[in-house]
């Protein structure tokens, strides 16, 4: 059993971990999907606003204007920057326009509002009539020249197209000839998306949270179901531990009342009445030993709510002298009683029996587990009577202090043979406090001892005292 529940529960945590990678992973790549498939819509996009005659035609004017400045380049009454400044300044100019262009297009077709787009000449080549060529503007060495949109740094924005233009220039040049240019121009389009990741999380927000919702349940189910599977473990161990103590704990009088009634059936003992007597009284002993031992099972078993109080009004003070005076008379001369017990001045609803019981089996409990100085103190705090319990015995680890009051329930397996018990005697203090709607509760440190708390209403019953 315990290897089997210890490989189901590796097995759940496996396949949960198993599962939500896998969900991360089906999660990223959805997420990928998205964004290429948003990268490729905005692309068509903007190639839907920009494919226009009337693009076309901004494009087709400022590069003339750059086209009619080369004759005065070539004559030197420009230099290189100015021609590029030309073209730089006729494209702004014709940028308002187009802004104001893109943007309707873009309300048009849907585009969204964090795309940019730009426009920009990445190279422009001379190449002259005898061959000779010129480099007024550089690939990938130069910057490139933007010409309409809205700017950005080219690494930053993705690549939508970018095509070559060529074309000639004839003009008259300083000698009176004629003279003519072949113009390569290389024009890119780029766009750029601002904060992409939290535009996907926008669209994926529906998938994450039903995800997430997912995740939740299917913890929320794997803790649950090792929880009841270690609930069930842990009970069908209290369980065998049960039946192995009530075994045990029969079988020596069952010996010895097999040898008694065999010593009575002997020949001898019928003659000798000294031993038959014996022999009876230890039936009757071994009998009783039995009788107790089932009535503990049977009574220490019953709930809370099943225990029938005959409540009478006590001086709390009184009632626990008394039951530590008859318990030290119990106890061997190795073991000390101490008591500090602060006098009650009114008295308080409660079941003696029970009570006593509770205060009995703690103690039990106090020298079974080793204690050599038990100490009963009673003190009033606050709306309760507190009687205190405590020894210098074995102690409770931090683990077992939240079970011991449990049903069966205990102590480790390792001693379990050293202390006889059922596992019965805190549960029933437990319940009989809980009747009288109290609290019991322990502190303890191994090795160093217990100090049992048993906490009763000090207005417990009072509408009966009164009533
Ligand atoms: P039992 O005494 O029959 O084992 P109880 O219900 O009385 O059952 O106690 C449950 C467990 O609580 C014990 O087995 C033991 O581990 C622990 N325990 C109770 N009282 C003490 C104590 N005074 N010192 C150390 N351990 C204790």
């Amino acid at each position: 059993m315990q290897i089997k529940s210890k490989t189901l529960i590796a097995g759940a945590i496996f396949t949960l971990i198993a599962l939500t990678t896998m969900q991360g992973y089906l999660i990223f790549n959805t997420y990928d999907l998205r964004k290429n498939s948003f990268a490729v819509e905005s692309r068509m996009t903007i190639g839907s606003i920009v494919q226009n005659p009337y693009v076309d035609s901004i494009s087709w004017a400022y590069r003339t204007e750059f086209v009619d400045k080369i004759p005065e380049y070539r004559k030197g009454q420009i230099n290189k920057e100015a021609l590029i400044q030309t073209l730089k300044n006729a494209a702004n100019e014709s940028n308002k326009g187009f802004l104001d262009y893109f943007k309707e297009g873009a309300e048009h077709f849907g585009l969204h509002e964090n795309v940019l787009f730009k426009r920009s000449a990445s190279l422009i080549l001379f190449t002259y009539e005898n061959g000779e060529k010129e480099t007024i503007l550089a690939e990938n060495e130069d910057p490139d020249l933007f010409l309409l949109g809205t700017d950005f740094p080219v690494d930053e924005g993705y690549l939508i197209n970018a095509w070559n233009w060529s074309f000639d220039k004839g003009f008259t040049n300083a000698s009176g000839n004629l003279e003519t240019v072949v113009i390569t121009y290389r024009a890119s389009l780029y766009m750029k998306i601002i904060d992409w990741d939290s535009i996907m999380l926008k669209k994926l927000l529906l998938l994450l949270f039903v995800a997430f919702l997912l995740f939740v349940f299917i913890i929320t189910l794997v803790s649950y179901s090792i929880r009841n599977l270690l609930k069930i473990k842990r009970i069908s161990e209290i369980k065998t531990d049960f039946i192995n103590n009530i075994t045990h704990e029969l079988k020596t009088p069952l010996a010895t009342l097999s040898i008694a009634t065999k010593t009575l059936t002997n020949k001898y003992a019928k003659d000798d009445k000294t031993i038959s007597d014996e022999a009876i009284a230890t039936i009757n002993r071994q009998n009783k030993r039995l009788q107790n031992l089932i009535d503990q099972v049977v009574d220490n078993s019953l709930g809370y709510n099943h225990i029938n109080l005959h409540l009478e009004p006590v001086l709390l003070s009184e009632f626990i002298d008394e039951v530590c005076d008859d318990f030290s008379l119990t106890l061997p001369q190795r073991i000390q009683l101490l008591r500090v017990i602060e006098p009650s001045d009114t008295p308080i609803l409660i079941d003696k029996f029970f009570i006593s019981t509770a205060i009995i089996n703690v103690l039990n409990n106090a020298v079974k587990f080793e204690g050599t100085v038990l100490k009963v103190e009673l003190k009033t705090i606050k709306a309760y009577s507190v009687i205190t319990i405590s020894d210098n015995g074995i102690g409770i680890s931090k683990k077992n202090k939240k079970l011991i009051f449990d049903k069966f329930y205990r102590l480790s397996e390792k001693n379990k043979h050293d202390y006889k018990g059922l596992g019965l005697g805190l549960y029933y203090c437990s319940q009989i406090i809980k009747a009288h709607h109290g609290i019991i509760d322990v502190e303890s440190k191994e090795k160093q001892g217990s100090t049992f708390f048993l906490k009763i209403p000090t207005n417990h019953g009072k509408e009966n005292l009164t009533g």
